[in-house]
């Protein structure tokens, strides 16, 4: 995806250590449990970026749940992104990223499934990406959908529901919703963050955090073509802490009940 790297990793890493640690004391006392997943988005490539996020989730023994573009994919790719994954199969969810990742409404937010088009349309193309991904990862693919833009509409919903999908992962708040099809959203962005005072950002993002814990569940939203040196420190020594924290379950998709 297009974009630069968000204002707040020109922050001290040091500082973002200390209010980590701040901001972990602080909402831990304030709750009992939660779980906490990452997910990381626009997979397909491979890359430098790629494997710097592969080895930190993979040192930390911390799974990560992988959306991955469908119409990206290619055996290739596949081969030299299992290299990269390693030996441990166990730690990674590879789900569905849209298909294309093309924007499709002509007005208003971006959406590859939006409200703009017709069941048909949205179920053929939901069903090219699923079958591109089982032809390509095989049993490695699991049948979860995570829509380009964090949403998509009601004729989604329904259609991934037939095709037994588990769930989807949005952004938080996003509709409509599903009475049935689970949406383990994101409550946490890393690297898509819009606001230029890096400062002000600094402060939103612990805030959006103790938050995101204190709901019990936390989703953090990976983009990993836009991770500068200080946000992969800042993602080691965030992957450290929570490693370490009883009270938190650190899962994929794959394993919410
Ligand atoms: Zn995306």
């Amino acid at each position: 995806m297009a974009g630069s790297v968000s204002a707040i990793w020109n922050c001290d890493p040091r500082d973002m250590a200390r209010s980590l640690d701040k901001c972990l004391g602080e909402s831990l006392e304030k709750f009992g449990r939660a779980k906490v997943f990452f997910r990381a988005d626009d997979i397909a490539a491979p890359s430098q970026n790629f494997s710097r996020l592969m080895g930190l989730f993979r040192d930390n023994k911390t799974p990560l749940c992988l959306a991955v573009v469908p119409a990206w994919m290619s055996h290739t790719r596949w081969e030299a992104l299992g290299k990269i994954a390693g030996d441990d199969a166990s730690l990674w969810c590879w789900h569905q990223h849209g298909w294309r990742h093309r924007n499709h409404e002509a007005t208003g937010k971006k959406q590859e499934f939006g409200p703009s088009r017709t069941r048909e349309a949205v179920a053929r193309d939901l069903a090219l990406g699923r079958d591109r991904l089982e032809s390509v990862l095989g049993n490695q693919f699991y049948p979860f959908f995570t829509p380009p833009w964090n949403r998509c509409g009601s004729h989604t919903l329904a259609v991934l529901e037939d095709m037994g999908y588990s769930g989807v992962s949005r952004s938080k708040g996003a509709l409509p919703t599903s009475d049935t099809l689970p949406d383990l959203f994101v409550n946490v962005d890393l690297h898509t963050r819009r606001e230029k005072d890096g400062g002000k950002d600094f402060q939103a993002f612990f805030h959006e955090f103790s938050q995101a814990l204190e709901t019990g569940c936390c989703g953090v939203m990976i983009h990993h073509q836009l991770m500068n040196e200080t946000a992969f420190d800042f993602l080691e020594v965030l992957l450290q802490a929570l490693g370490t924290e009883k009270k938190l379950d650190l899962i994929a998709f794959n394993a919410f009940e």
